[in-house]
């Protein structure tokens, strides 16, 4: 795999910039104002975007609200809604590579993680052609209330217009989880990107736009600030749903200011889920990959489902530290993310840097065991924002390094003594995500499986696949997006009475 320098791939940047889509056309934002796009491995800025206003999205929402009250989207026959869909697939398969640079460009993940499956433009594409798949096949049902005096029936419809709003961190599998059910279901979509990554937000719309002949209007994005386009897009009145990921203190917000015009809202949230290993992990060395390799490697724990706790049973808990630390010293390679050889990426901003190295402080202050890291990167890389890959073992669960979402490469080792124990640390948390447990015992990983509260879990591994749900129980969030689910929450229910005796 070639080195890109970061220059060749502002070169190919096709996206345009400073701009918004709205309605089919790409416009400044109505202040004329642009807030800079900067790369978060060197801080350089590599282009603009539009700080988009309420104006703007309004003009957004106004465009969407046409498209579907008027326009031929939700109308469309079941094939012709199909193709669309599928000729979107096409459209972004043929961007595949372009785009997983374009992610790398915006939030700095290194480029073979940007290239790997679960969040790259496959699983992108993937998404639209799943998605496509279920729109001749969702159905209503039929009720036997009074046979022969009453037909009643359910229709699934569209749930109208949806205001998207994504982070930074993983954009081309955010839009698809997104996107692909909204427009498949016959809704009409206003996203808004995070003003850390828009990029690739605007360019998967772009090609949307350019390649799949969608009517105007049924795509648009808004970049800007969550406080100014984000907050405009979840007040206005013409936004019949918001689907959010990010983090909880703003989904908490979100869901404050959608109960005014009571809005359908789903929220996938942080998380702080626990890696159970057990003595008998059918690998030690494949659950330390994960468990190690998950927070410190590819986006440096700022990830949603990042296993942030591990928690290691008291027979294996110092085999468990030794390979920890010599999977660091050998595995771990922060640099220039699109170097291939790159394997951790930087934190993406220099205010959220100084928020995980405030989180270190507090580990070594309350007692935790700093076992490597727990600096910031110089030399080389200190123009971009980089933390040391960092582990604290002794960790107890009450710490706040235990307790709060640090999205940094930052990993606490807890200790346990059985099953019961186990189950219990992994329930002390506000947050329910995701979790891992690793053993050969069948009994032992389905009382895991069962006894932690959380949206996902993985025994001896872990991922995500578009015809799974993924979400959160507690505060990481409710509704499930992936999978059938999802066309749960993009849709809404019509009862209809039909009484045979008038007929
Ligand atoms: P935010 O929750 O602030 O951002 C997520 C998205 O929401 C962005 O598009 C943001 O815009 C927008 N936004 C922010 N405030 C509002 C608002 N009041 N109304 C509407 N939209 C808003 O996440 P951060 O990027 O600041 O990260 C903070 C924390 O969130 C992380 O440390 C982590 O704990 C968590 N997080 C979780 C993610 C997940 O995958 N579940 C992903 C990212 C973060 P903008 O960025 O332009 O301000």
């Amino acid at each position: 795999m070639p080195v890109f320098s970061i220059e060749a791939v502002r070169q190919e940047l096709l996206v345009r910039p400073g701009k918004l889509l709205i309605d089919g056309h790409w416009r400044d934002a109505s202040s004329r104002a642009t807030l800079d796009a900067i790369h978060p491995a060197t801080g350089e800025v590599t282009t603009t975007i539009a700080a988009g206003t309420d104006a703007d999205v309004d003009a957004a929402v106004c465009a969407a609200r046409r498209a579907f009250d008027e326009g031929p989207w939700p109308r469309l026959d079941a094939r012709e809604r199909r193709q669309a869909c599928l000729r979107i697939a096409r459209a972004l398969d043929g961007h595949r590579e372009e785009l997983n640079r374009l992610q790398t460009l915006d939030n700095g993940m290194p480029i073979v993680f940007s290239s790997i499956y679960q969040v790259s433009t496959d699983i992108l594409v993937d998404l639209f052609e799943y998605y496509a798949g279920w729109i001749d096949k969702i159905a209503g049902e039929t009720l036997p209330a009074y046979p022969g005096k009453v037909f009643d029936f359910t229709l699934r419809e569209p749930v109208g217009v949806v205001g998207a709003i994504i982070p930074w961190n993983a954009p081309l599998i955010l839009c698809g989880l997104k996107l692909a059910p909204s427009l498949a279901m016959g809704n009409t979509v206003v996203l808004k990107p995070s003003e850390l990554a828009s990029l690739t937000a605007l360019r998967v719309c772009e090609i949307i736009q350019n390649e799949a002949d969608l009517p105007p209007g049924v795509v648009n994005v808004v970049t800007g600030t969550g406080s100014g386009a984000g907050r405009a897009l979840v007040a206005h009145p013409g936004v019949d749903k918001i689907t959010f990921t990010g983090g909880t203190a703003t989904g908490k917000e979100i869901m404050k200011l959608a109960a005014d015009t009571l809005k359908r809202v789903s929220l996938e949230l942080g998380g702080k889920s626990a890696n159970v290993v057990f003595a008998d992990s059918p690998s030690l060395d494949l659950a330390v990959a994960h468990a190690v390799g998950g927070v410190v490697m590819g986006l440096s724990g700022q990830g949603c489902a990042c296993v942030t706790r591990a928690l290691v049973e008291d027979a294996i808990y110092d085999e468990f530290m030794e390979k920890t630390l010599a999977f660091v010293q050998t595995m771990v390679r922060p640099g220039n993310p699109f170097d291939p050889s790159t394997t951790s990426g930087p934190i993406i901003s220099s205010r959220h840097l100084e928020r995980v190295l405030g989180y270190i402080e507090t580990g070594k202050k309350e007692g935790a065991r700093l076992l490597c890291g727990g600096h910031r990167l110089d030399d080389e890389l200190s123009r971009g924002n980089f933390v040391a890959p960092t582990v604290f073992g002794d960790v107890a669960n009450e710490m706040t390094i235990a307790q709060d979402e640090i999205f940094g490469p930052v990993l606490s080792v807890l200790r346990f003594r059985d099953t019961d124990e186990a189950i219990r640390i992994a329930n002390e948390s506000r947050y329910g995500l995701a979790g891992q447990v690793w053993t050969r015992d069948l009994g032992k990983a389905l009382a895991l499986v069962r006894g932690v509260r959380t949206g996902t879990m993985g025994v001896n591994g872990y991922g995500v696949i578009p015809t799974a749900p993924f979400g959160g129980y507690k505060q990481s969030g409710f509704g499930r997006e992936g999978g059938r689910q999802s066309l749960e929450l993009f849709t809404e229910v019509k009862n209809v009475w039909v009484d045979l005796s008038a007929c």
